[in-house]
């Protein structure tokens, strides 16, 4: 047996107690890190791909733990929402992402993730109206990003928070399209305006004969649908290029614009502006 000096019988624990352990002590610390202003936002630029036009931003989440190494977002929101923290650092999100609106170019947008949790656990649009209101911009500079496992649910209030949020005038983005259990009913049921395919498939456009197809197949979609079509993970100018001769409208991605502090967002916002 061994000890691991001082801490107990950690050798010996199962891994799953372990991991339960790590998820309390992280779950302790997110607690906390809303009052002691441990969030920072960083914004990663859209780009209209024929024109090359900045066009907005979506917002990204950090959290720097005085202590510790940053913490990537996919690691702390899961415990955030198993917690429901991620309905109070939600809405610190959102409040955020609309006070940079007013200092960002006014026909500039941007995008703000929210979790299958928030809407669950409280009336998200009447949140994102609160924000907008103390704010004062215009809501259709505002979009949310959803995923498809917030549809899966499938329940009323889903439908009835999602038409709430459009009525405001706020555009909805289905964010990883093509990752999860899509359903292609999902694109009339609900009252989108922008599909997001996911990185997977960019990555592998010029790899994966499927990708490229299913790429354009989601492009003739959103057409169709009258959606905006916009690729994450754009990494390389051969990416770039099939992605526009698919006909997709937007790009983001390294190769693009890194997620960068708002200070950084305003300065290349402002340029783009004043060309
Ligand atoms: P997402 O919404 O799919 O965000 C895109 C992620 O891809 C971001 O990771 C971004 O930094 C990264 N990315 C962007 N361009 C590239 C690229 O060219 N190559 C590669 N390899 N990666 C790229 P990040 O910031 O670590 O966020 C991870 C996830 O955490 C997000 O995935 C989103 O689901 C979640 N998240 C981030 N901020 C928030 C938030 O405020 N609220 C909620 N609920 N979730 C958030
Ligand atoms: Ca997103
Ligand atoms: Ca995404
Ligand atoms: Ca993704």
């Amino acid at each position: 047996a061994k000890s691991d000096g001082g801490n107990g019988w950690r050798f010996f624990t199962p891994e799953h107690d372990r991991r339960i352990s790590v998820v309390r002590s992280m779950e302790s610390d997110l607690r906390g890190a809303l009052s002691r202003g441990e969030f920072t936002l960083n914004y990663q630029p859209k780009f209209c791909l024929v024109t090359g036009r900045l066009t907005g931003a979506e917002a990204l989440l950090r959290w720097t733990h005085p202590a510790k190494r940053p913490i990537s977002p996919a690691d702390f929101i899961p415990v955030a929402e198993l917690s429901g923290l991620i309905v109070p650092i939600g809405e610190w999100v959102l409040a955020t992402a609309c006070e940079a609106l007013t200092r960002l170019p006014a026909d500039f947008r941007v995008a703000v993730n929210l979790s299958p949790v928030q809407f669950r656990r409280s009336d998200v649009a009447e949140t994102v109206a609160a924000k907008l209101a103390l704010s004062g911009i215009a809501p259709a500079r505002l979009e949310v990003e959803i995923t498809e496992s917030l549809l899966l649910e499938n329940n009323r209030a889903t439908a009835g928070a999602l038409e709430a949020l459009k009525a405001l005038g706020v555009t909805i983005a289905l964010d990883d399209f093509g990752t999860g259990y899509s359903s292609l009913a999902y694109l009339c049921k609900f009252p989108f305006d922008t599909i997001k395919i996911d990185r997977s498939f960019v990555q592998t456009l010029e790899t994966e004969p499927g990708s490229a197809a299913i790429v354009r197949a989601v492009v003739g979609l959103g057409r169709d649908f009258s959606l905006k079509v916009i690729a994450e993970g754009v990494e390389t100018e051969a990416q770039k290029r099939m992605l526009l001769s698919f006909g997709c409208d937007e790009g983001q991605g390294y190769l693009l614009g890194r997620p960068m502090p708002l200070e950084a967002l305003l300065q290349i916002a402002t340029n783009a502006d004043s060309r």
